[in-house]
């Protein structure tokens, strides 16, 4: 039977009816459709539903094409010029939609009329907050044209050169006819074992695999689409779970007691009281450090809820039971305030640090090496550079990654030549996600979470301002230095647009540095382009206090803590994503004293910037504002999960699809208790499934 599923899916696509050589050539080439099989794989991307008509008021969704029956009025004519457009009312019994057309207007106004009943077919979608349908088909309603192009349809994506032969939608539609005419149900072998088929009420795959593409009924294509999502994420979940089981063979470091430093850091040095997240995540580190088994735990924590701490004392628990740390950061600059912050307070305890940067001279390098490898350092503090071949550690026990989302496995692999036994990995990161996106992108790691401010901070006030009100803006920020705070003015900085973007800044810089002049003010100037000694020089001047207002592109987003500074002014506001205005947000309120970010923009934006304003505006909760930002751009585009593009998901959403997940999740976790090897007879389909589907189900051993 297997083998008959083999040969059917596995004929290759010249041999279907209706295919030919040249067909075959643009399939294979365009769509990469090779076999029976990758032609079923194809999947639609939307359906059309012409079996119902909807009601306008019932209009709620402005993903699919809709139906509706109604009349029109108050045909107009707007504009001028490129700008005309002809406008419309759509209405029914209990309801009316806009109409909007570009094109076609001379005979658009002699055909239209406000007498017939029309059928609509169209999209609608939002416009200035109000619902229209910009060019819908429209045909009077006769009887008989209800059903003309009746019925529930997949529509399919083509190309160009698909099209030139007569491969459109309707050409695929066809030729996915002709072959599930042919596909009975030992072709399509079932991969999940039944009982989970039952217990989340899920169809057979034969069957789902037939309706996602010749759904009678919406009923029957949900089903399909559903199955066929859970497949898809429990497969990623099974990998993940499978990829954590191996983790967790690899024999840990054992921290075993609690001593001498970590102690008196705790109870002499620590200069205030921890949070109860920070002390539940402390727990959680200290479980996985006993546990013999390798830690590989990521912490999540927005902005300012206190990671560094949590890093330290992890560092100490190390310590105290002989072994160095290492701790690294993205940027030299960050680096530096890590070695300046822990400077203090690990003088106290008598804990060895040092740092190594891109700039550290020869000699003062040297030293340090020798130093780290003979284990006279206890904390080694750096960039990424300190995973390069030479330096090397006595008995390297914990490296802590602060802001970053992921330890690649280049870089894991690196941390095996360090030093004798593989250390713990914590992994930090300010950017919160959504738990079923974590679930996902993070799935095979241990994921702590602080989710709780130290206490005492006031949330920072954020407000929208528009270029008119400039002046104000700078009147306040006069007012705030008085006070002896400092500000921030970051400008954004995209890649493809450097230089322009570069010329802003510097246009900024000037006019800020006329609107506040010496010998009142100092500003200070930052840019990824400066050399890396001018910026340390600019950076110290801003944390010394010798400079009020640091102008600045998004270099200084990450991590970097000046708690005097009180104001961020982000200038063109609308040009940021979400999740880096909350990232530069959090640069403020890092002290006691009230905080504001004032998000600057022009008069002109998108309804997807206001929202992110918007948005900005209202809240300071960083897994609130990851939520927005999810379901605005999608998993693919989001800050920190860039990678959520390369899982290659055919029909799973990440932002919409949380349910699923959750769901395919708990099943893959329970069939790994049960059958870690997926060696019961139930599991046999997954199984066989699994060993012939080995490509693509190892992305992620690229990125863990
Ligand atoms: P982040 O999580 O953004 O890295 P930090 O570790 O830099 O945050 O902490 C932000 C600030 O909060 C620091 O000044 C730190 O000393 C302070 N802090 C951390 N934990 C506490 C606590 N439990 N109570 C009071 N202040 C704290
Ligand atoms: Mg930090």
């Amino acid at each position: 039977m297997q083998s008959a599923t083999r040969t059917f899916l596995s004929t290759p696509i010249e041999y279907l009816k209706g295919v030919g050589p040249e067909r075959a050539d643009v399939l294979k080439k365009e769509a990469q459709v090779f076999t029976f099989g990758d032609l079923l794989k194809l999947y639609p991307y939307r359906y059309i539903d012409r079996t119902k008509f909807y009601s306008i008021k019932d209009i709620d969704n402005t993903q699919i094409f809709i139906q509706l029956k109604g009349k029109i009025k108050n045909i107009r004519e707007i504009g001028a010029g490129r700008g005309k457009r002809l406008t419309a009312m759509f209405y029914d019994d209990d309801g009316q939609i806009e109409l909007v057309w570009f094109q076609g207007i001379r005979w658009l106004l002699k055909s239209l009329n406000t007498k017939d009943t029309y059928i609509l077919y169209g999209k609608p979608s939002v416009f200035n907050n109000k619902l229209n349908i910009t060019h819908p088909d429209l045909e009077v309603f006769r009887e008989d044209s209800i059903t003309r192009e009746g019925g529930f349809r997949a529509l399919y994506n083509t190309s160009e050169k698909m099209k030139t032969k007569s491969l459109d939608s309707k050409g695929i539609s066809k030729l996915m006819q002709t072959l599930i005419a042919q596909l009975k149900p030992e072709h399509i072998l079932e991969n999940l074992p039944q009982d989970i088929l039952s217990k989340y009420k899920l169809s057979d795959r034969y069957n789902a695999i037939k309706n996602i593409h010749l759904p009678a009924n919406l009923q029957l294509q949900e089903r399909a689409v559903k199955r066929l999502k859970f497949e898809e994420l429990f497969l990623i979940q099974l990998n993940l779970l499978q990829l954590k089981i191996i983790r967790k063979r690899e024999p840990g470091i054992l921290f075993e007691k609690v001593d001498d430093k970590f102690h008196r850091f705790y109870h002499e040095a620590l200069p205030f009281e921890l949070t109860n997240a920070q002390k539940k995540v402390l727990k959680e580190i200290r479980r996985d450090t006993l546990s013999g088994t390798q830690m590989n735990r990521l912490l999540q924590g927005d902005v300012g809820s206190g990671k560094t701490i949590v890093a330290l004392l992890t560092m100490l628990m190390g310590i105290d039971n002989g072994y160095q740390a290492a701790l690294m950061a993205p940027t030299e600059i960050l680096a530096q305030q890590h070695y300046a912050g822990l400077k203090e307070l690990s003088d106290k305890t008598g804990v060895k640090m040092a740092i190594l940067t891109g700039s550290s001279k020869t000699k003062e390098r040297r030293q340090i090496l020798s130093a780290v490898i003979n284990g006279e350092i206890d904390i080694l503090i750096g960039t990424h550079a300190l995973l390069e071949d030479e330096v090397q550690f006595k008995n390297l026990g914990i490296v802590v990654i602060d802001e970053q989302h992921r330890f690649g496995v280049a870089q894991r692999a690196k941390l095996r030549t360090k030093s004798v036994m593989l250390p713990h990995v914590l992994v930090m990161t300010a950017t919160p996600i959504p738990r079923t996106l974590a679930m996902t992108l993070y799935g095979d790691l241990d994921v702590s979470v602080l989710d709780e401010l130290p206490p005492g901070r006031k949330p920072i006030k954020t407000v929208h301002r528009y270029e008119s009100q400039r002046i104000g803006v700078f009147e306040f920020l006069k007012s705030e230095i008085a006070l002896g705070r400092q500000v921030y003015i970051v400008y954004p900085l995209i890649e493809e647009s450097e230089k322009l973007d570069l010329i802003d800044l510097q246009n900024g810089f000037e006019s800020i540095s006329r609107s506040f002049p010496l010998p009142d003010y100092n500003v200070s100037i930052l840019h990824g382009r400066m050399k890396s000694e001018n910026k340390d020089y600019e950076m110290a001047r801003f944390v010394k206090g010798e400079t009020q207002i640091m102008v600045a592109t998004t270099v200084i987003e990450v991590g970097v803590n000046v708690p005097n500074a009180s104001v961020m002014i982000i200038e063109n506001a609308e040009r940021f994503g979400l999740s880096q205005l909350h990232q530069l947000r959090g640069r403020v309120g890092r002290g006691a004293e009230q905080s504001y970010c004032i998000l600057m923009s022009n008069h002109k934006l998108t309804n997807e910037a206001k929202t992110r304003i918007k948005t900005m505006c209202e809240t300071n909760d960083g897994f609130k504002i990851a939520e927005v930002d999810l379901q605005l751009r999608g998993p693919g585009d989001m800050e920190g999960t860039q990678q959520s593009g390369n899982i290659g998901l055919k029909i799973a959403n990440l932002a919409t699809d949380g349910p699923i997940i959750e769901e395919a999740r708990k099943a893959a976790i329970a069939l790994l208790e049960e059958d870690p090897n997926l060696e019961s007879p139930e599991n046999s389909g997954l199984r066989y499934y699994l060993q012939h589907h080995k490509q693509g189900a190892n992305v992620w051993r690229q990125i863990s």
